[in-house]
């Protein structure tokens, strides 16, 4: 298809409408915050909270879609971005409205409110002309002349050469290993490792006063997608931990203990496991378990772990575990009660492993299995009076009692990486399903030339864009004011849902063979489905961070 039949598309209109959505959920927001005394409430409300969260996050992700797409447009002559930030903003304004008339009491948001804003006939024309499905199906048809490949138009140079020297990278290092990792639940190979760590791909985000690149987060999220693009588990998620713990060490830790942890991370060095979750603790961190009690051992200070730890990945391989314990013993003390500590161990390679100190301690690792996300492996830990020094509590004495705050700061990072990493995995999908659609034919056909796969293709196109525009626009807030867990939280659960969808998307596009083991569609699909569970799950990201923090 040539790229003029794209309807030309007129940006204001798209601003207009996203204006107009915008106003509604603020509106909404406004309503719901008096209603819940500014979120201390949600509980009494968590159906509509949720409906809110999620509805405040497709705003920002249309909002930076439509900001792409007017500096795309100036810069860059894909006509396929302006019309997928119109559908972006056409399917919004629609949830939005179908939402507000199924719940006019819970948005608070009457009749005539509704068809003076999204219900005007100037905004319904806009959504019609937006979302026709002959504009869908153009930018399907668009996607698929370019064979689904991300040329996206980057204003940074430096993200810009990060993209091309990764995608070169991972080409050449991941895909061909991705495969028999996944099939047979291997280890990532050290040898992998140490090439990323000569790169510096694990110190993106250090300061260069710690040995790291200090490139910003732009081009970290962007090596985390092109890692992901080839393999989510075998090398898209290897930067997440080091990422959480420098974040946690940046926010709490010492001079001496930034000066001893963070050269060695940035280089790749010592492999890091973050240890949350508990078999009986998952989303109430607050309510963590696992103790850690002052003690001596052979006339040093220190503390003894005992307890359980769940689905702690990566356990084994790594050097380290950023691991939070319960420092003072008195449950109601909740969150302030909790400390996070660098505990050393050895690597070990294998689904299980046992560590015995010589003071008598021990470290038990056992991997569960999973349909997806191997190469890390994700282990139930056992600890049993596994003394870890004093000096490794971050922030020391100072730290002690804090490790929740900073565990938090971490995942607010973490979150980051995974809006990364879902659109890494997204863009591989629409890329395999893109190639599949070209080759496939039934009833003498290309699939691809069917208006259905064509509609189906635009429309995961788009979802993916405004995915990557949600998460980059994130990653540069965060540039700006490292504190901030909104959107990063936003990033990662819209992120994240596209990758599900899309994933499963392709996979029908692809047929009985998207079912089969050898086309790697089946990988992303299972790999995709972990995503809105860890760091947070969906529904505790939409209550307890984005619906917590837009009602304060
Ligand atoms: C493959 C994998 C890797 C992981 N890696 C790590 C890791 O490296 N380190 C680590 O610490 N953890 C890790 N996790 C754990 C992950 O972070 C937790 O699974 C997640 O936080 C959810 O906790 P949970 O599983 O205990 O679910 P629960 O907290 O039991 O929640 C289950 C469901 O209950 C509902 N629910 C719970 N509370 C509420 C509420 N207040 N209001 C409304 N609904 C509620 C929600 O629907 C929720 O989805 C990993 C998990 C997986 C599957």
């Amino acid at each position: 298809m040539a790229n003029t039949e794209m309807n030309p598309v007129d940006l204001a209109g798209v601003e207009k409408l996203i204006e107009a959505t915008d106003a509604l959920v603020r509106e909404a927001l406004a309503v719901a915050s008096k209603r819940t005394d500014g979120g201390k409430g949600i509980d009494n409300e968590q159906v509509h909270c949720e409906r809110l969260a999620y509805a405040a996050t497709e705003v920002r992700a249309a909002r930076d879609l439509f900001a792409y797409a007017q500096d795309a447009t100036a810069n860059h002559s894909d006509p396929s971005i302006a019309a997928m930030a119109g559908l972006f903003a056409g399917e919004v304004a629609l949830e939005l409205r179908a939402q507000i008339e199924a719940h006019p009491a819970e948005f608070g948001l009457s009749d005539d409110r509704l068809n003076a804003t999204l219900g005007s006939a100037e905004l319904r024309t806009l959504i019609r002309g937006a979302t026709a499905d002959r504009a869908v199906s153009a930018i399907g048809r668009h996607i698929m002349e370019q064979r689904g490949v991300n040329h996206s138009w980057l204003s940074d140079d430096m993200a810009s050469m990060t993209r091309d020297s990764v995608r070169q990278f991972a080409e050449a290092e991941v895909t061909p290993r991705a495969e028999h990792i996944h099939r047979h639940d291997d280890l990532v190979p050290d040898e992998l490792i140490e090439k990323m760590g000569e790169l510096g791909f694990f110190g993106m985000s250090v300061p260069e006063e710690y040995g790291g690149g200090d490139m910003g987060n732009l081009p970290m999220i962007i090596t985390t997608e092109e890692l992901s693009r080839c393999s989510l588990a075998a090398a898209g998620s290897l930067i997440t931990r080091p990422e959480i713990l420098t974040k946690a060490l940046l926010k709490g830790g010492t001079d001496r203990q930034k000066q001893e942890w963070l050269p060695t991370i940035a280089a790749g060095q010592i492999m890091v496991g973050i240890s949350v979750t508990e078999p009986d603790t998952g989303s109430d961190v607050a309510a963590v378990k696992c103790r850690a009690d002052a003690t001596e051992l052979k006339g040093q200070t220190g503390y003894a772990i005992n307890g359980a730890k769940a689905w702690c990945t990566f356990a084994g391989r790594a050097n380290v575990l950023a691991l939070l314990a319960r420092t003072n013993p008195d449950p109601k003390s909740g969150a302030r009660g909790l400390s996070l500590f660098i505990v050393p161990k050895d690597a070990f390679a294998g689904h299980e492993f046992e560590m015995r100190q010589p003071g008598g301690g021990m470290l038990h690792g056992k991997a569960d299995r999973t349909p997806g996300y191997r190469g890390m492996h994700s282990f139930t830990l056992a600890l049993d009076n596994y003394f870890v020094p004093a000096e490794n509590l971050v922030g020391e004495a100072g730290g002690l009692n804090k490790g929740f705050y900073l565990q938090m700061a971490g995942f607010a990072a973490g979150r980051l990486q995974t809006g990364g990493r879902a659109t890494g995995l997204s863009q591989a999908a629409l890329e395999r399903t893109a190639e599949y659609a070209n080759d496939r034919k039934q009833f003498g056909q290309p699939i691809g030339s069917y208006q259905l796969t064509q509609h189906k293709l635009g429309r995961m196109a788009t979802y993916v864009m405004a995915g990557r525009q949600l998460t980059y626009a994130a990653a540069l807030a965060m540039d700006r004011d490292e504190s901030i867990a909104l959107e990063p939280a936003m990033a990662k659960l819209f992120a994240s849902d596209v990758a599900v969808w899309v994933t499963q998307e392709g996979q029908l596009v692809h047929g009985g063979w998207g079912y089969a083991e050898e086309f790697p569609i089946s990988r992303y699909v299972v790999d995709a489905t972990v995503l809105p569970i860890f760091e947070g799950v969906k529904p505790i990201l939409e209550l307890k961070v984005i619906a917590r923090q837009l009602l304060a």
